[in-house]
Order: C-alpha cells, then sequence, then structure tokens
C-alpha cells in the first residue's frame, strides 16, 4: 500500500499555489496599508494556553485540539487559532510597554483542528489574521472589520455579507447571562449534551449551538441588545457610525455568538452569499476581547482581531467565478543546440538569473521542436537559440513567443535585449 495524506488535510500543488501566493501577498499589501505588523509565534504551545485562552467551554478545547506529550513529558498542542499565542507573546514580550500603541499585528500560518472534514473544513488549514491590542476606541473596531473587507474586495470578492453584534461589556453579559438560564433552564432536557453542561457555565454559548439550532427557544431567547448598558449601547452606536462614515454595509444580528468565550462588545462576521458556495457560509469572525490579556496573566489591556482561512476564501472565489491575477512572467528559455553550446549556457543561465531575468533550459535532451514546445507550455516570452555558430559569432538567434518576430541578439547584449 502507498501511503496516503493524512485525513483532513490537502496538498497545495504547482497551478494552484499561485492563487495562495497571490492571497497572501494581498494579505501583507492590505496589513501594509493599515500598518498592522507581521508576528510568528510557534505552531506547537503549551496545551493550557488554549484550555485558557480559548475557553474551556468552547468546541476547540472540548473536541478538536492535536494534543499530544513530548519526550520531556510536557502537554503540548498544535496551535488551533491565533490569538491566545498572540495573547502570550504580548505580555511575554512586553508589548504593553511599547512607545506605539496600539499594537497592531497580523499573522498568516497553518492552525490545527480535529473535525469533521467537510467542503470548507480542514484538519490543516491556513488563517490570516490581525489583532490590535490596547485601545478602547471604537474607531479600531471599524478598522479591524475595514481591513477584513478591504481584504476580501481587493481580491475581487463582491457577494459578502457582514453581520455584526455586541455582547456588551462584563455588566451587560452578567444581566444577559442571568436571563438566558431562566429563558432555557425549564426546557433544558430538550437539548443536547453540550447546552446541557453550557446552561451553568456559559448560557450564550448555547445561542451557537449548531444541532439544536431549529429549536423553538432558539429563536424566542432573550437579546443581548436589550440588556446592554449605556456604555456598551453607546460604543456599539460609536462602531456602527464609523462603519457607516467608510460606507461599509452591514446588518446587526442579536443572535450571532462568537465560539470564543472570550469575547465582549463588539463581534462579527463576513459570510459568502455566492449561490453554489456551500452549507458553511461564513468566511471571517472577529471580535473584542477586553478581559483576555488580564486573564493570560498580563496587564489589563483591551483587544480585537478578526481570524479568517484561505480555504474558505478560495472556496467563495471560486462559486463568484473570479479570476486570478497572473502576473508571473518567464523571461527567456534558452534553447542550446551542441555540446559548447550547452557547456555556454550554464554560466548564461545563472548570470541572466543573477540579473533578475527568470529563465529555464532543456534538461531532457529534447529536440529543437521540443524544445519550442517546453518554452510555449512554461510561457517564456523569449526562445534563445544557441548553437556551436552562434557561439563563435557571439550573436543568438531570439524569437519573441508572443509575436513570433525574431531578430539577432549580441550574446553580451543579451539581458537587455530580453528586458526590453
Ligand atoms: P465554524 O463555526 O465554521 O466552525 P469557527 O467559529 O470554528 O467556525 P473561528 O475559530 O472563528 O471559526 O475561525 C475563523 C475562521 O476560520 C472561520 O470563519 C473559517 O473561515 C475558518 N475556519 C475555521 N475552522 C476551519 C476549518 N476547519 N477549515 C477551514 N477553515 C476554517
Ligand atoms: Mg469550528
Amino acid at each position: 500500500m502507498t501511503i496516503q495524506i493524512p485525513r483532513g488535510t490537502q496538498d497545495i500543488l504547482p497551478g494552484e499555489v499561485e492563487k495562495w501566493q497571490w492571497i497572501e501577498e494581498t494579505a501583507k499589501k492590505i496589513c501594509q496599508l493599515y500598518q498592522y505588523q507581521e508576528i510568528r509565534t510557534p505552531i506547537f504551545e503549551q496545551t493550557e494556553l488554549f484550555q485558557r485562552g480559548v475557553g474551556d467551554t468552547t468546541d476547540i478545547v472540548q473536541k478538536e485540539m492535536y494534543s499530544f506529550q513530548d519526550r520531556g513529558g510536557r502537554d503540548l498542542t498544535l496551535r488551533p487559532e491565533g490569538t491566545a499565542a498572540i495573547v502570550r507573546s504580548f505580555t511575554e514580550n512586553k508589548m504593553f510597554g511599547l512607545p506605539n500603541q496600539p499594537v497592531k499585528l497580523y499573522y498568516l500560518g497553518p492552525m490545527f483542528r480535529y473535525e469533521r472534514p467537510q467542503s470548507g473544513r480542514y484538519r490543516q488549514f491556513v488563517q490570516f489574521g490581525v489583532e490590535a491590542l490596547g485601545s478602547m476606541d471604537p474607531a479600531i473596531d471599524a478598522e479591524v472589520i475595514a481591513l477584513a473587507m478591504e481584504f476580501y474586495r481587493s481580491l475581487g470578492l463582491k457577494r459578502l455579507k457582514l453581520v455584526i453584534n455586541s455582547l456588551g461589556d462584563r455588566e451587560s453579559r452578567k444581566a444577559h447571562r442571568n436571563a438566558l438560564i431562566q429563558h432555557f433552564q425549564p426546557r433544558i432536557n430538550d437539548f443536547c449534551s453540550d447546552c446541557q453542561e453550557r446552561l451553568e457555565k456559559n448560557p450564550l454559548r448555547i445561542l451557537d449551538c449548531k444541532k439544536d439550532r431549529e429549536h423553538e427557544l432558539m429563536a424566542s431567547a432573550p437579546s443581548i441588545l436589550d440588556f446592554l448598558n449605556d456604555d456598551s449601547s453607546t460604543y456599539f452606536k460609536q462602531v456602527q457610525h464609523y462603519l457607516n462614515a467608510m460606507n461599509i454595509e452591514f446588518v446587526v444580528d442579536p443572535t450571532l455568538v462568537r465560539g470564543l468565550d472570550y469575547y465582549n462588545h463588539t463581534a462579527f462576521e463576513i459570510m459568502s452569499e455566492a449561490e453554489g458556495f456551500g452549507a458553511i457560509t461564513t468566511l471571517c469572525g472577529g471580535g473584542r476581547y477586553n478581559g483576555l490579556v488580564k486573564e493570560m496573566g498580563g496587564p489589563d489591556t483591551p483587544g480585537i482581531g478578526f481570524a479568517l482561512s484561505i480555504e474558505r476564501l478560495i472556496q467563495a472565489l471560486e462559486a463568484e467565478a473570479v479570476p486570478m491575477e497572473n502576473n508571473k512572467q518567464m523571461n527567456a528559455y534558452i534553447i542550446a543546440l551542441g555540446e559548447k553550446a550547452k557547456d555556454y549556457s550554464v554560466a548564461l543561465l545563472q548570470n541572466l538569473r543573477r540579473d533578475g531575468l527568470s529563465v529555464e533550459r532543456d534538461y531532457m535532451d529534447r529536440k529543437l521542436k521540443a524544445q519550442f514546445k517546453a518554452a510555449e507550455r512554461l510561457g517564456a516570452q523569449y526562445a534563445v537559440i544557441i548553437g556551436d555558430d552562434e557561439l563563435s559569432s557571439g550573436v543568438a538567434t531570439v524569437k519573441n513567443l508572443v509575436t513570433g518576430e525574431q531578430k539577432e541578439m549580441a550574446l553580451e547584449n543579451l539581458k537587455e535585449g530580453l528586458l526590453d
């Protein structure tokens, strides 16, 4: 038996990987425009980091983590998300003391969750996310949302839906929590065992249950928006005001609660409304997590961020049939005929490459015609033919593969000629 790829993972092959590179470059460009700096944290962390940082009652911690002991008996976990590790790093590296506040960071890399694989759901997937730590200005909430929307827009997605909600501050959440317990308690036996456990620990998460979403008590559940105190309500209105100022359309959905335990105030999701996108339509999720840094042992620092996966983004691009930009040009294919010319071509390719030209040659001992075919397949702009005659006269035959035009070019001036 040949060995196969692990379930829920994928190879990204040449031909497909260009799409990933384009997306990753776009993400980096957008972050530069919005002044978010890249941070790279380890692929594995202490298991406790996620238990505390993501929360014990979440699906991630309860069911989805790739946890293991290393040979030294340490409990480690492949990172299932980015925020907890960034908060750890922020605290550990005392970034709260940096002169530039808020600290605006982004990350791009693989995450691991033991989930049932299906369309848009992998066990290894790549997330792009940002975090802004240290500011309690509602304009930063709006900026983080705008960055995500602008990222999708600049890639060419049009059928997006932004949904926002407020989970309020601690006081508002507490009042809402009590109302939720009263609402669900009498009929909690109708609900799944996860929800029964959530009732005491974190009743808000019942609203996020995928199994019981059709239960009549879900639609009639008390809305968080009725429990926002003045501060929370003002904050939420400001965020909406700024989104309006940027002409970013949104809908308020009071049932939107995010999966992680530590969210408060702003919560948002971006969905794809493209036809044929499939059952899972959420592309991006984010929100504010003001208590988290303190919970993780740092000074009380507010924060907000989002995470989105490249896999679901690609699915949305495909559903909307967005054409992919491909400006990776190959300058020339060097066709060397005869031993001397072949010998010469080795150094020629190296020099042209050093001069910044993308060039290729034949390594399969192909005939002239097959080499031309190869040059066309690779999308070379020029074919450069060098035989023994050309070598001794110092002039190569250069064919423009786009126009078909053919001319002589001095080997010495090849670089300039090919860049012309
Ligand atoms: P879902 O409800 O779909 O499970 P989630 O709440 O677990 O999402 P987050 O933890 O907020 O998702 O992750 C942010 C984004 O990462 C999601 O909106 C989604 O685009 C993407 N994502 C989450 N899990 C996966 C996965 N297993 N494979 C691919 N992308 C994923
Ligand atoms: Mg999930």
